[in-house]
Formats: structure tokens, sequence, C-alpha cells
């Protein structure tokens, strides 16, 4: 095995133990995780692989089955296949009643008559497309109204924000603390035709100066969320409406009472496996 060949390792595993196994992966210099559905596909150098990084982690995974039920196939692939398996395995993926994320690679049929979102993901640590954005996308399709203003704090992709503006929104600020995600929203904004009304913030919440938002979109942890309601509160108009996610149905309970702490009406949710999503009125 040499540096011309790559490492797959797809494992099954239940959410819970999901960021233990994507953090030991990063640690051993994992090239990039894609997650889909149950499914983790851990890729490393083949080199790396051999000189001991494969044992560690093949270690790891083989306590952990002691515990927790998974499973895990490895597999080899030679450098030419890589980029061609990389693009096949990613399909358009249909959310909701009204949307579709596609990458620039793949077509899809118009006639559906669904908006078509262009997202080209990144061989990179959670960008894949995870159930908290699907579930942020039905809510927004469900609750979006033409002419709103909306802040998308933890932009990412941008694509809560993108969906927002393909709905008729008539503006949106997305706002990231992380670099990579702050350019990557700009492209996307102007892949997807919307970059006259999608303006990008690097910073965090309190870097926003603008304010009285009909929409606030965050889809980030729990922590983070309970951290800033007070802020998306201020943000927020009367009766405007407030979109989070990033959290387990365990932890529902939990952002619901602080959401009434500050008086938000609890309006909706939505669950997909073990995420959770809630929409909220001022
Ligand atoms: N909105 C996208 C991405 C969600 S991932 C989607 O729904 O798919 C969460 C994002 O929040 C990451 O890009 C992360 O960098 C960002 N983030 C984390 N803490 C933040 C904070 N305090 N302020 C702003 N962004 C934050």
């Amino acid at each position: 095995m040499s540096n011309k060949t790559w490492v797959e390792v797809e494992i099954i595993a239940p959410e819970v133990v999901k960021d233990d196994i994507i953090l030991m992966a990063s640690e051993l210099g994992s090239s990039g995780v894609w997650e889909t559905g149950n499914s983790l596909r851990c890729y490393f150098k083949g080199d790396d692989w051999q000189k001991e990084k494969g044992e560690i982690f093949l270690n790891f995974l083989c306590d952990l089955k002691k515990e927790k039920e998974i499973e895990f196939v490895v597999k080899e692939l030679q450098e030419e296949n890589w980029n061609e398996i990389w693009e096949k395995s990613i399909e358009p993926i249909e959310v909701g009643e009204k949307f579709v994320i596609k990458p620039s690679w793949k077509g899809y049929d118009k006639e559906s008559g669904r908006i078509v979102i262009q997202i080209d993901p990144k061989m990179s640590f959670g960008t894949g497309f995870h159930e908290t954005t699907r579930l942020m996308l039905r809510a927004i399709e469900k609750y979006m109204k033409p002419g709103s203003r909306v802040l998308d704090v933890g932009t990412g992709t941008g694509i809560l924000a993108i969906a927002s503006i393909k709905l008729g929104a008539k503006e949106a600020i997305g706002v990231d603390i992380d670099e990579w995600a702050y350019v990557n929203a700009i492209e996307n904004a102007q892949i997807n035709n919307v970059k006259g009304k999608f303006k990008v913030i690097l910073g965090s919440i309190e870097d926003v100066a603008e304010k009285g938002f009909d929409f606030i979109l965050a889809n980030i942890n729990k922590n983070a969320i309970v951290a800033m309601i007070g802020l998306f509160y201020d943000k927020l108009k009367d009766e405007g409406i407030l979109i989070t996610s990033g959290y387990l149905d365990f932890e529902q309970g939990n952002i619901e009472e602080n959401l009434r702490a500050f008086e938000f009406e609890i309006i909706d949710v939505f669950k997909e496996g073990e995420w959770v999503a809630i929409v909220s009125k001022k």
C-alpha cells in the first residue's frame, strides 16, 4: 500500500458515538469524514494507515464495539478512482416538498418543479447534509413568507439563507465564526444567484448590527442556542419566528424551557431520527 492508495472505513453507528468516532479519525489525521444517515465513511491516506494509524483506529473501533452496536468495513481505494468514487457517491437530495440540493456535477430534472439549491459538498468535516439541515429546510418551507428579512446564525454553506431567499425572502444575513464557512457561503450565494440579497458576516451574532428580523434561523448545538436566546429575542420583530436545531430529542425539554423563559411561544416541532428542530414565535 502506498500514498497512491486510500483507505475507506465505513462505520454504521448510533448517533451517540458518532462524535467520538469523528474526533478519533480527525486526531489520527483522517483526510475527511462523510456522513450519510447512520453511516460514517472515514478516509485515510494509504501510507498513514500503514504507519500504525490503521491499527490504532481499528483497535479503537473494536473496543467501541464491545459496548455499542457498531459495524465497520475497511476498503482500499486506488487514487485514480478517488475523485470519481467520491463524486459518484453524492446524489441530489430532495428535502421536504419544495427543495432539492444538488452538487454542481449532477443534473436534476427541473420538471419536478422543485427549487434547486446547488451546494458542492467538500471533503472536510461537517459538510455532509445533516438531518438537522433537512429539519431546518422543512421548517423554512412551511413558515417562510415572501418579503421577509432573515438572520441565519451559523450559516455554514449558507444553505438556509439561500433557501429562504429562493422562497421569496427579500434579504438574508448569514453569520459564522468559521472563516471557511464565511468564504464558502459567499461562493454559494454567487452560484445560486442570490448574491445581491445575501450578506455574509464573519463573526457571531454580536457582530450583527441589524435588528427587527422577521425570521432567525440557527442550527448549531444546544449550548450555543441556549446562550443566544436573549439575543435572538432582541433581534426579532414582535411576532417574529425563531427556528432552531442542532440538538437531540433528550435536549428538547431543556430548550423549550429556555425559550419559554424568554416568552417565546412554541408553535411547531420537527423530528428526524433523534434530531429535533423547534419553531417558536416572539
Ligand atoms: N446552517 C448550516 C450549517 C450548520 S453547522 C446548516 O444548517 O446546514 C453550524 C455552523 O455554526 C458552523 O458553520 C459553525 O462554524 C457555526 N457556529 C458555531 N458557533 C457559532 C457562533 N457562536 N456564532 C456563529 N456561528 C457559529
